[in-house]
């Protein structure tokens, strides 16, 4: 088993709304429950232009990679460009796709970061300068590696952006299970969409993941990217869900089960999480991961 992962996705500069660190402690926490050894971790190289270009426009690769984003466009991303933060992002986008090529090789690949779901074609939101996800199925697709694909989004918050870039791509489905209510202001249509109200605990929200999952999974995607969020826990100062702990290693384990089950490839990368103290929130990031091993032996 191995996890990509970068120390270079620390960047505290201009990222203050963000706790950064979770991706270094994330990693330490498997290493230190002995589900991971260090020698494990493997470090993506940059992406291509090309893999950039898959999801995204000229202008904002250019803008991404070398800077000159409008104060607008920093506001909305939420973050300050810098040539940390670009190399951050860029390395995100390599690492989703390596879990990805993992995931098709061996059913299970693992990504101790990514999960930029708010990043669109022309312009970055919410902390996502560049969208991850996207361009690891577009780039598999391109190169013949799938035909079909799909993004399962479980953040609490709608995944706008890959809906938005992913939309009418032929082959390419996006589940986004959310909160109804709250961030981002406004929506873009996935192919299958389920807004929860605030408050939802594990009973109803494991219910509905069963129900939804088994119908999506019918589309018969060859490989499934998981954004796997953990600001649905009920502890995160974000979202407004009410998953226990236990309801939300139940979520994890559900995913990769109904994944297995149908022998769909599984990518895992770790979305949003926001507990006030970043080590819970990367304890709970280490137990998704965690989950998706225990499934790939
Ligand atoms: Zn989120």
């Amino acid at each position: 088993m191995r996890a990509w992962f970068s120390p270079a996705y620390t960047v505290d500069q201009g990222s203050e709304g963000f706790p950064t660190r979770k991706f270094a402690m994330t990693a330490d926490a498997l290493v230190k429950d002995g589900l991971l050894r260090r020698t494990e971790l493997a470090a993506p190289e940059l992406p291509s232009a090309e893999e950039l270009l898959r999801a995204h426009t000229a202008g904002w690769t250019a803008k991404a990679v070398s800077g000159g984003l409008t104060p607008e466009e920093e506001a909305l991303l939420e973050l300050r460009w810098s040539p940390a933060l670009s190399l951050a992002h860029r390395l995100c986008v390599r690492g989703t796709l390596e879990a990805c090529r993992d995931a098709l090789h061996g059913g299970v690949g693992l990504h101790i970061g990514g999960g930029a779901h708010h990043a669109f074609a022309d312009h970055g939101e919410g902390y996502c300068l560049l969208n991850d996800l996207a361009a690891a199925v577009l780039e598999l697709q391109a190169a013949g590696k799938v035909s079909r694909a799909a993004v399962v989004d479980l953040d609490v918050h709608q995944g706008n952006g890959t809906a938005s870039i992913l939309a009418g791509k032929p082959g390419l489905f996006t589940l986004s299970l959310h909160q109804a209510d709250g961030y981002p202001a406004v929506r873009q249509a996935s192919t299958r969409d389920v807004a929860l109200p605030a408050g939802t605990g594990d009973a109803k929200y494991l219910r509905i993941l069963e129900e939804e999952l088994a119908a999506f999974l019918a589309r018969r995607p060859e490989l499934v990217v998981y954004q796997a969020g953990v600001d649905v826990w009920e502890g995160d100062l974000l979202g407004g869900l009410a998953l226990s702990e236990a309801g939300l290693l139940e979520r994890d384990r559900m995913v990769a089960r109904l994944c297995r089950e149908r022998g769909v490839p599984l990518a895992v990368t770790l979305g949003g999480g926001y507990a006030e103290d970043p080590a819970k929130t990367a304890a709970l990031h280490a137990r998704t991961l965690g989950a998706a091993m225990e499934a790939a032996r």
